[in-house]
């Protein structure tokens, strides 16, 4: 989208020793240039560490999750502020594994969006459908059932982005094509527009589910996608940057 800085962010999952996160970040941090702005999002134990490793190089902390309240009776769970205190500028909210795995609604995920934008940080909302669904042609429907029902108030003032990630594409080595990505993201950006007039013009749409270097170049060239969201080559410093240098 002209006029928008373009994000590549890592989903670190539930991967990797402190030794190996800290290894990753400064990796990753060697070698950041160029025009995407890049964000690491490690898994929670691996916050602190990975955010002193990067601290003044230009790369940015981001969490996983976040709990919609901010603080409390919550064992095992982690609040926005804590996550801003510690550095953190982005939290990943509604990732499909969390829906799945937690069941995580659109309500819940818009109250933990809620939370974040609270706290200061970005959240980075995930949307996508199911093959399912892709194959019964609801995608467009459903993805934007699933933005009007996560995306929270403040959510476009804050310049929140949101991230479409098939279900079917994550991990798979599968990706829709290149048109059917456009497609969706054109519709990703109509409903950003619907729902927060001017300023949804601008936010950044990123696409995610087996981004590689290989297919970079080719999907971060679509219209309306401002960026990548990656999982499995995010964990190797040299692939991550050559996802960004696609950009
Ligand atoms: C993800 O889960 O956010 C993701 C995009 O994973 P992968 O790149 O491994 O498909």
């Amino acid at each position: 989208t002209p006029g928008v800085r373009p994000l590549i962010a890592g989903n670190w999952k539930m991967h990797g020793t402190l030794a190996e996160a800290t290894a990753l970040a400064a990796g990753v941090a060697a070698g950041a240039a160029g025009k995407a702005e890049l964000l690491v999002c490690p898994p929670f134990p691996h916050l602190v560490p990975v955010g002193e490793a990067l601290r003044g190089k230009a790369v940015a902390l981001g969490a996983q999750d976040c709990h919609a309240a901010a603080k409390g009776a919550h064992t095992g769970d982690v609040a926005a502020p804590m996550l801003k205190d510690l550095g953190a500028a982005y939290v990943i909210l509604g990732h499909s594994e969390r829906r799945a795995d937690h069941g995580e609604s659109d309500a819940a995920v818009k109250a933990k969006a809620g939370a974040a934008l609270a706290a200061g940080l970005v959240p980075v909302v995930c949307v996508g459908e199911s093959e399912a669904q892709r194959v019964s042609g609801e995608a467009e429907a459903v993805v934007a059932g699933q933005l009007a029902g996560s995306l929270p108030e403040g959510f476009a003032a804050a310049g929140g982005v949101v991230a479409y990630e098939p279900v079917w594409a994550i991990g798979t080595g599968r990706t829709p094509t290149e048109a059917d990505i456009a497609a969706m993201h054109a519709r990703i950006r109509a409903e950003l527009e619907k729902a927060f007039g001017e300023a949804g013009r601008t936010l950044r749409i990123l696409y995610g589910g087996s981004v590689k270097p290989g297919n970079a170049k080719g999907i971060l060239a679509l219209a309306h996608v401002d960026g990548a969201l990656v999982g499995g080559a995010s964990l190797k410093a040299e692939d991550f940057l050559g996802i960004a240098a696609a950009v």
